[in-house]
């Protein structure tokens, strides 16, 4: 045995040695993720691999704004939603998005319109936030059944604030049963209630 072998066979002996005391590496570890299932909103924690395309991917964090605004929900936001419904219908209660995603020039329209309605900026923005600091154009907010009446309305959407951190979505505010954004991570409790938007 040459020189060189020697060394290779001596230091993967010891290398071999030292890995069996070490946990998993953290490289093996594939991160936590939670799927559920499109037809049923089955939630399933996954520690490995990926969610199926028979699953909507959850994800394991809250969801924030992004670098850029979008143009629409933020799919996973979406998915998000996606999964807690068909949960909901399986119980009997039905969600529908009734306002989603704005553009900025919808909610500077949507803003002014609550100024004159509740006649100043304060009291405007416990109901609509000004562009800058709503997550509506952020794609990162939801109103539920807002202007649903009988059973598919409020009723449907309490379903959704009693399960939605499951999913990892949460109504905000005291004032506004009908708003829901991701705000924690698929299956982690919700924030308390704020009284209302500011
Ligand atoms: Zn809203």
């Amino acid at each position: 045995m040459g020189r060189n072998r020697m060394i290779i066979v001596a230091s993967s002996l010891f290398l071999s040695l030292v890995t069996s005391f070490l946990p998993a590496q953290a490289t093996d570890v594939t991160v936590l993720d939670s799927c559920a299932k499109k037809t049923t909103g089955k939630i399933r924690v996954i520690t490995e691999g990926t969610c199926t395309s028979k699953e909507y991917s959850l994800g394991n964090t809250p969801i924030t704004r992004g670098e850029h605004r979008p143009d629409a929900l933020v799919p996973q936001f979406k998915d998000r939603y996606l999964a807690a419904k068909a949960a909901a219908k399986k119980k009997g209660d039905t969600l529908q998005i009734t306002s989603g995603y704005r553009t900025l020039e919808r909610q500077t329209y949507l803003y002014k319109r609550a100024i004159k309605k509740h006649g100043s900026a304060k009291e405007a923005s416990k109901w609509v936030l000004p562009p800058k600091k709503s997550n509506h154009p952020w794609g990162l907010a939801i109103d539920v059944n807002y202007g649903v009446g009988g059973t598919n309305g409020k009723k449907a959407a309490a379903w959704l604030e009693k399960n939605g951190y499951k999913y990892g979505l949460c109504r905000r505010y005291k004032n506004e049963w009908w708003h829901f954004e991701p705000l924690v991570a698929p299956g982690t409790k919700c924030p308390k209630m704020e009284r209302y938007a500011s």
